[in-house]
């Protein structure tokens, strides 16, 4: 037991340009090109469900509210007929999964309102933001649209827009990280350690052996474990053709690959992620000792025997009872689960993830933020009850936009649109007058480096560093803004003196220090070019805001008539 993980905060996205931080190291250690084979670590690419407020059922004696999902993280229906009487029973035509079966019950969802803990006033003042002349102040402001095909989530630090995401409609196919499913194992695939489960969506999800839990009593084959030195099992040994398993979904599926399954469950709450059924036990170790400590002891007395908990970053100077409340929250959410797997046939979604927006909030939001403005009357509603049940001294930071009384989008009001149309540019100019040309293929993306029209003061050298120095600062926002996942090269301009090339890679790696989601950046090449990975968390900016064009099929070049006729 209490083994102290590091367990990172942000689930689905890490910081850090180096091999990643606790968790087995070995699969740290590997390039991931965001998705290959290693387990998820601890608090990695964590899935997150759930958030919220006080109880299951409605403690505050007000049912369980759901919004209708238009443009949020619409509900696809997947595995549930029609007839499932959902949510509020509207229009839930199933887009969704196919339709394997009939009438289901409804998954269960995150709780969103609820009452919030009370605290004396004092801790209510220490907890609210800065203000300046009755404004809040925080680096960062999110903007949240809700249009008729997805909503919209830009994060801006000042004005300059930082990241942006999309969330569709159809998202209970494309957007499920999180999801847990009672799955069924179609087949197992001893040369692959992996084997493909039905979760109810179009594509198989794959569940690979090291992600499968098992107990050694179950195994049919006794002594198999043992035999190969104590580790995993053998994934024949395990799972079954047909058998039933309770899954979560740590990666969402992307183009041709199905999504990602692990049968250790999590769920994330505020303060803490509750791992049921395991010995799990740590608490962030980016917060001091002291207060590592005091949480210790919270969560002695909090901590339901048979699981596990990871204390989070966000249960910094947070009191007992506020931790105690979010345990039972996530405990009573379990028991929900658990009980609907067992009432359920397999493929069933058993558990589904809150609106993006909800979700984002759960994992980000701070006191760094000087507000989140919504531009939907409903969900402006279900985020604010949500904030003022988990933070309420910072309830007040969250906004609603009307848009028509303002007579200007949200979106062009915060100069969020002329930024995003630049962010699918292929080239970037950099202050100093060089430029980035940046090119996705399929396998890859380039990006190249050019000093342009940047001719400098002094020597050619010192003009291509400080024109280097500007493109790695440049391409660590541009990347996450693009949202690029995968394989990167850059090919920095060429620079004679050492010192100045490791100057450019240590400025680069400090720059994607920032950003949430894990990248690794390897050394410089004999070529002169800088092989990096940053993790495929969303599709990408290009692809959820465009479709190839028909003319050339993305290739950018039309045909010149008759000539090859
Ligand atoms: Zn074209």
């Amino acid at each position: 037991m209490a083994d102290e993980q590091a367990p990172n905060d942000t689930p689905s996205r890490q910081s850090g340009g180096g091999a990643g931080q606790g968790g087995s190291p070995s699969a740290d250690s590997k390039p991931q090109i965001g998705d290959s084979r290693p387990a998820p670590k601890i608090g990695d690419s964590r899935p997150a469900p759930q958030g919220d407020g006080a109880q299951n059922q409605g403690g505050d004696g007000q049912p369980k509210k759901r919004r209708r999902r238009r443009g949020g993280r619409g509900r696809g229906r997947g595995g549930q007929g029609g007839g499932g009487q959902n949510q509020n029973g509207q229009n839930q035509n199933n887009r969704g999964g196919q339709q394997k079966q009939g009438v289901r019950p409804a998954p269960v969802e995150a709780i969103t309102s609820g009452d919030a803990v009370e605290l004396d006033e004092k801790t209510l003042k220490r907890r609210r933001g800065r203000t300046r002349k009755g404004k809040a102040v925080g680096r960062y402001l999110m903007c949240v649209h809700v249009g008729p095909k997805a909503t919209q989530i830009a994060t801006l630090e000042g004005r300059k827009l930082l990241e942006h995401q999309v969330s569709r409609p159809a998202d209970d196919i494309s957007q499920i990280h999180g999801n847990i499913y009672l799955g069924r194992v179609q087949n197992v695939l001893p040369g692959m350690e992996a084997a493909f489960v039905d979760i109810a969506t179009p594509k198989n999800a794959v569940l690979y052996a090291g992600d499968v839990q098992y107990d050694a009593d179950d195994l049919d084959n006794e002594g198999k474990g043992e035999k190969r030195g104590g580790k995993q099992p053998r994934i024949e040994d395990v799972l079954k053709a047909k058998q039933s398993i309770l899954t979560q979904v740590t990666k969402n599926p992307i183009a041709h690959k199905g999504a990602r399954l692990t049968q250790e469950v999590s769920l994330p709450g505020r303060f803490v992620v509750l791992v049921p059924n395991s010995s799990t036990y740590g608490i962030s170790k980016r917060l001091p000792d002291g207060e590592r400590k005091r949480l210790r002891n919270i969560l002695d007395k909090a901590k339901p025997k048979q699981h596990g908990v990871i204390v989070r970053t966000a249960a910094e100077n947070v009191t007992a009872e506020e931790i105690k409340a979010d345990v039972d929250r996530l405990l009573a959410q379990w028991d929900d689960i658990e009980k609907l797997s067992k009432s359920t046939k397999a493929p069933a979604l058993l558990y589904r993830e809150p609106e993006a927006a909800v979700r984002i909030i759960r994992e980000e939001f701070t006191k760094d933020f000087r507000g989140v403005i919504i531009d939907d009357k409903e969900l402006f509603e279900e985020v604010k009850g949500y904030v003022e049940a988990i933070t309420p001294a910072l309830a007040d930071r969250i906004e609603y936009y009307d848009e028509e009384a303002e007579g200007l989008p949200l979106f062009e009001r915060q100069h969020i649109d002329e930024q995003l149309r630049k962010a699918l540019d292929r080239k970037v100019w950099l202050p100093g007058g060089g430029s980035l040309i940046i090119e996705g293929t399929e396998a890859l993306t380039v990006i190249d480096v050019n000093t342009g029209k940047n001719v400098g003061k002094s020597s050619l050298e010192e003009t291509v560093f400080r024109n280097n120095l500007e493109a790695a600062e440049e391409v660590a926002n541009q990347l996450r803004l693009r949202d690029i996942g995968g394989i990167i090269v850059i090919d920095f301009v060429d620079m004679e003196v050492a010192k100045n090339r490791d100057e450019v890679i240590k400025t680069f790696r400090q720059a994607l220090a920032r950003d949430k989601t894990r990248t690794q950046v390897f050394d410089i090449s004999e070529l002169g070019l800088v092989e990096m990975t940053r993790k495929r968390i969303g599709e990408g900016l290009l692809e959820s805001v465009t479709t190839a064009c028909d003319s050339c099929d993305g290739r950018g070049h039309v045909m010149i008539d008759g000539i090859l006729d």
